[in-house]
C-alpha cells in the first residue's frame, strides 16, 4: 500500500470515529533537504564528439558500438553482423540486411550518431534512408532530409509515417549527425491490453524535435497498425534500405534500473506544550560566524526566524522536551539545557548541524 493511500485511509477511519489524528504526524514523501533521503548513484559522463572523432558513452551505458566491431548486433536471422566496419563506423553493406542488438532494452536513453551517403542522382525516401527501430517496433527515421524532399512523417527524426519532427535539423550528407532518444516503451495489462502507448523525446543534432511523442502503435510503411503486446525488453535495430549509411558511437543506458527510492513511513507523536512551556525556548540565538535564529510562539507551536528576516519561515514540533523538528523539513532543534535554563541549541538541517548560543 502507498503511503497517500495509508493516509487517506486513517484520515477517513478517523473522520468515522469522529476524532482527528492532531498528535500523530504520519510522515508522507521525503522531507525538503532530508539528509536522510539517498544520493543518486554516480556516473561518470562521457566525451563529446567532433566531426573528426566520435565521443565516448558515460560509465553506466551499454556501448553498442564503439568503433571496433560488431559483436553487440546480429542479423535478424541470428547469423553475425555482416556491415563495413573502418575509420571508427560501421556502414551499411549491399546485402547486409538490417541488424539488431543482442541484448533487450525497455525504457531507455540512446545516443547513436549517423551519416548519410552524398547520391546526388537520388531523392525521397531513396535518399540516405535508413532507420532506428526502438523495441524492434517503433521506428525513428533516417534520411537525408538536408535539401532533400519527402513526406512529413517520413522525413528524418519523423516517427516514421505517424508523426514529422517539430524542426528539420538535417546536415548535409557524410556529416555526422546525432540522435539523443529518450524512449519510454508501452505498457500493457495482464490480458494483453494497452494501458499505456510508448513515448519517446528525440535530440536531433542537439535540436528537440520530439517531445513525449506517443506511438500510435508499430510504424510501418502505407500502415498504422495496432498495438500488440510485447515483452518488457526488445532489441533496437538499424534499418538496411540499401544505402550505405555509416554509424558510429552508439550507446544505451537502462532507465528502469534508476528507480528514486520512497520515503520510508513515520508515525511520530508529538508532545503537547502549554503557551506557558512554550516561552522558555522563545529567544534569539547566534554564534560567532554570524549565524542568527529567533525562536518565537506562534500559533501555539515554535516558530523560526532566519538571521535578521522577519519572515517566519516554518513551525517546529516537540519531539521530547528539548527537541524539536519541522514536519516537511529536514530541520531538527536540540535546546541545551544548562543550570541557567535553556542557553543555547543545536540547529541540524539536511545532515549538517549548526551550534548557537541563546542571546
Ligand atoms: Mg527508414
Amino acid at each position: 500500500m502507498n503511503n497517500k493511500l495509508i493516509v487517506l485511509l486513517t484520515f477517513i477511519i478517523a473522520c468515522f470515529f469522529g476524532i482527528m489524528p492532531v498528535f500523530a504526524q504520519l510522515g508522507v514523501g521525503w522531507k525538503v533537504h532530508d539528509a536522510k533521503r539517498p544520493k543518486p548513484t554516480i556516473v561518470t559522463p562521457g566525451s563529446e564528439s567532433t566531426q573528426e572523432k566520435a565521443g565516448t558513452a558515460p560509465s553506466d551505458a551499454v556501448v553498442l558500438f564503439d568503433g571496433t566491431d560488431l559483436s553487440a548486433w546480429q542479423r535478424f536471422d541470428g547469423s553475425p553482423a555482416a556491415w563495413k566496419v573502418e575509420n571508427g563506423y560501421m556502414e551499411v553493406v549491399e546485402g547486409g540486411g538490417s541488424i539488431k542488438t543482442l541484448e533487450g532494452f525497455g525504457d531507455c536513453q540512446i545516443h547513436i550518431e549517423w551519416s548519410t551517403p552524398i547520391m546526388p542522382n537520388a531523392s525521397g525516401q531513396g535518399n540516405g534512408n535508413s532507420g532506428i527501430y526502438l523495441m524492434d517496433h517503433y521506428e525513428i527515421q533516417m534520411l537525408n532530409s538536408f535539401e532533400n524532399e519527402t513526406y512529413a512523417d517520413g522525413q528524418a527524426a519523423a516517427v516514421y509515417g505517424q508523426t514529422p519532427p517539430l524542426v528539420n535539423s538535417s546536415r548535409a550528407p557524410r556529416v555526422w549527425q546525432t540522435y539523443d532518444i529518450i524512449f519510454h516503451r508501452p505498457r500493457f495489462s495482464e490480458l494483453g491490453n494497452l494501458r499505456k502507448p510508448a513515448t519517446v523525446t528525440v535530440f536531433h543534432n542537439g535540436v528537440l524535435v520530439h517531445y513525449n511523442t506517443e506511438f500510435m502503435g508499430p510504424t510501418d510503411w502505407q500502415d498504422r497498425p495496432p498495438y500488440k503486446q510485447h515483452a518488457e525488453k526488445l532489441p533496437i535495430a538499424l534499418q538496411d534500405h540499401g544505402n550505405p549509411m555509416r554509424f558510429r558511437n552508439i550507446w544505451v543506458r537502462d532507465l528502469e534500473q534508476y528507480k528514486r527510492p520512497e520515503a520510508p513511513i513515520t508515525n511520530i507523536q508529538y508532545l503537547e506544550l502549554t503557551e506557558d512551556d512554550l516561552s522558555d525556548y522563545e529567544g534569539t540565538y547566534s554564534n560567532e560566524s554570524g549565524f542568527s535564529l529567533t525562536v518565537k510562539e506562534r500559533d501555539g507551536q515554535l516558530g523560526l526566524f532566519f538571521g535578521k528576516s522577519k519572515n517566519f519561515k516554518y513551525l517546529i514540533y516537540p519531539i521530547t522536551k528539548y527537541q524539536f523538528s519541522a514536519k516537511y523539513v529536514d530541520s531538527t532543534i536540540d535546546f541545551r539545557l544548562s543550570s541557567r535554563g535553556i542557553d543555547g541549541l543545536t540547529w541540524t538541517m539536511g545532515g549538517t548541524e549548526i551550534k548557537a548560543d541563546r542571546e
